[in-house]
């Protein structure tokens, strides 16, 4: 047999090796502005077209290149910045596998310009698919400019998967801001489709952060200071109370490169644990400085996770920082380190479920003064009342009194496989229904025991009702008392401006108030809302997280998303009254099986299911 092993071209192994460092056009920013950190540049200008699809162009005033550098820079494990094993143990700069260019190289349409501060002539490098088309000498600025076209050109699958231009852009501003972050003293400018969505003067970190997130952030920010001997951790924390429902304001670095750390995440959720309302994280911008022989980056290409030596010490001096920036700024009454001196903070019971109000149950047929009264007198309220002796037929029809009480399974009927019609007769089903893990809602059925997802029903209800308020143009619109005003970033800015036309088809009455501020004066009737700037913030999330294919329908993605946003949420505990609405108006709905998005909302366990269960 002849020998079949061949080494793969280098513009094949580059593709793969993009697969792992270029998911996104938010990979190519990464890489590119981080390199263009690495060379010492102090202003970063970032000029995005369409999402990064059609262009993503970084100019830098780095060091620049050479000729040779500049041709050599797109190779494989080609890097200025380690020249051995040694070296990535001693690591300060955010690159160092020599992969980036090389792979965007591969998937892209790439022309480079870069000129040393020293030279009078730069150099041009156009490349596309790995083959370079030409390199000649050009007259342009000191640094670096480069231009990414056309990503994914080849690779169809690649450019398939990306998921709508507001998504891709919102990962982009994602990427942005933990570099702008990182490196507070840099100037980054960044341009989307022509108009200015960052305009970063170097700063320093508090500053950075409140032209990232908004003025009102400023008063919300605890500073942290601790210096040890193993690390030092800087930054801020944000109060307790301004702490929100969606993430978004958490931040680690290390030696100024971000990080994700779910470890360390827990160990700040601990610290805030009792102070914080339900289900919300607090912000954090949390800078780690060590020795970067106590830490290894290389776990991963991406570079976000990263490994310490030394985890357990460092989780103990994070939560020791934490809580003396709270104690200092009288957040938690102590400044003790340990849990002993502080107070405890009651937290509602998170299991209301299970407390009710006392009843009071009235038989309205009781009539004092008919002497026929089937119900007995102990009530005490009239003493002059003596009731007649009980007669035989009396206590032969004691159990009409609670008629209508006792559940009667038998009439119940449902056929699980096709779509379940449920009859509004079937109250005792509903009486019977129980919420369990505050997530699902339990009812028994004739074949067995239907099992409800509480969220994914209630998106269904809303979806249809809000539907049919654009489809009859009966827009019902609930003014606010308080109109309400509230920022949002700049990309969500551009997607909200795009919906707002829909979002007032459906009863919401929101206006631009000015540079990414909106007003909200009124909301959908259909939707009973307290909260309507978190459903505007979360149906933007919704929107963004939307297939591409949806977009098309931007009316029935907004009507989605604004259900998916506003359905009560998982770990809500339901009344006994909400479940037996819930239910109702679930099968009042066209599609009572599927939520908006296709999901299963319902699903019988057969009988023989709990028989064979206990066997
Ligand atoms: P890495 O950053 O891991 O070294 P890259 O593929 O990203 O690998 O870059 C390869 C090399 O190209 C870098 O080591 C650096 O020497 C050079 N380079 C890349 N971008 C720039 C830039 N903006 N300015 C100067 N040099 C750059
Ligand atoms: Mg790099």
């Amino acid at each position: 047999m002849p020998d079949i092993i061949q080494l793969l071209p280098d513009s094949v192994a580059n593709q793969i090796a993009a697969g792992e460092v270029i998911q996104r056009p938010a990979s190519v920013v990464k890489e590119l502005v981080e390199n263009a950190i690495d060379a010492g540049a102090t202003n970063i200008k970032i000029n995005i077209k369409d999402a990064g699809r059609t262009l993503i162009q970084i100019i830098d005033n780095g060091c620049g290149m050479s000729d040779t550098d500049a041709r050599m820079s797109f190779e494989r494990h080609a890097t200025s910045k380690i020249k051995s094993a040694n070296d990535i143990f001693a690591i300060r700069t955010m690159g160092f596998r020599g992969e980036a260019l090389a792979s965007i190289a591969a998937i892209a349409e790439v022309e480079l310009r870069s000129k040393e501060h020293d030279r009078d002539l730069g150099t041009y490098i156009h490349i596309s698919g790995s083959s370079i088309i030409s390199q000649e000498p050009v007259n342009c600025d000191s640094g670096t400019n480069i231009q990414v076209k056309n990503l994914f050109f080849n690779v169809p699958a690649r450019r398939k998967f990306l998921k709508s231009n507001p998504a891709e852009f919102k990962h982009i501003i994602n990427e942005i801001q933990r570099i702008a972050l990182a490196n507070s003293e840099i100037s980054i400018s960044l341009q989307h489709n022509g108009s200015v969505i960052y305009e970063l003067n170097g700063s320093n970190k508090r500053v950075r952060i409140v032209s990232l997130f908004g003025k009102s952030i400023n008063q919300n920010l605890i500073p942290l200071d601790t210096q040890t001997s193993l690390a030092k951790i800087t930054g801020f924390i944000g109060q307790p109370k301004h702490a929100k429902k969606t993430f978004g304001e958490q931040f680690f670095f290390v030696n100024q490169r971000f990080m994700k750390h779910p470890y360390f995440h827990r160990a700040i959720m601990l610290t805030f644990e009792k102070m914080l309302p339900p289900d919300a994280v607090p912000s954090y911008f949390i800078y780690f400085d060590i020795d970067p022989a106590d830490i290894d980056v290389n776990i991963h290409p991406t570079k976000t996770e990263i490994k310490f030596e030394n985890e357990l010490a460092i989780w103990q001096i994070l939560q020791a920082s934490v809580r003396e920036a709270l104690g200092k700024f009288n957040i938690v009454p102590s400044i003790d380190f340990d849990q002993a001196g502080s107070v405890e903070i009651p937290m509602p019971l998170n299991n209301y479920a299970d407390v009710h109000a006392p009843k009071i149950k009235v038989n309205q047929a009781y009539n004092p003064f008919e002497q026929s009264s089937p119900s007995n007198s102990n009530s005490g309220i009239n003493n002059n009342y003596k009731p007649a002796p009980a007669s035989r037929s009396n206590l032969t029809n004691w159990h009409s009194l609670y008629q209508g009480l006792e559940p009667n399974y038998a009439e119940q009927t449902d056929t699980p496989d096709e779509p379940i019609q449920f009859r509004m007769e079937e109250q005792q089903t509903v009486k019977s229904s129980v919420q369990f893990k505050n997530k699902y809602i339990l009812t028994p059925v004739k074949s067995g025991l239907m099992i409800i997802d509480q969220k994914r029903a209630h998106e269904r209800i809303l979806y249809e009702r809000l539907m049919q308020v654009m489809e009859t143009h009966e827009v019902a619109s609930q003014q606010q008392l308080f109109p309400e005003t509230f920022e949002v970033n700049a990309s969500d800015a551009t997607l909200l401006l795009s919906i707002l036309p829909d979002l007032g088809a459906l009863g919401f009455d929101v206006r631009e108030f000015g540079k990414n501020t909106f007003i909200i004066n009124g909301t959908p009737g259909v939707l009973n809302t307290s909260s309507p700037v978190e459903i505007i913030e979360s149906l933007l999330e919704e929107y963004k997280n939307s297939p591409a294919t949806l977009q098309g329908k931007a009316r029935e993605t907004v009507a989605i998303s604004l259900a998916q946003a506003s359905a009560i949420p998982y770990g809500h505990a339901l009344k006994p009254i909400e479940i037996s609405e819930l239910i109702d108006n679930l099968f009042a709905c066209q599609t009572p099986n599927f939520s908006p998005k296709g999901k299963k909302i319902l699903s019988i366990m057969p009988l023989e299911d709990f028989e064979k269960l206990l066997k």
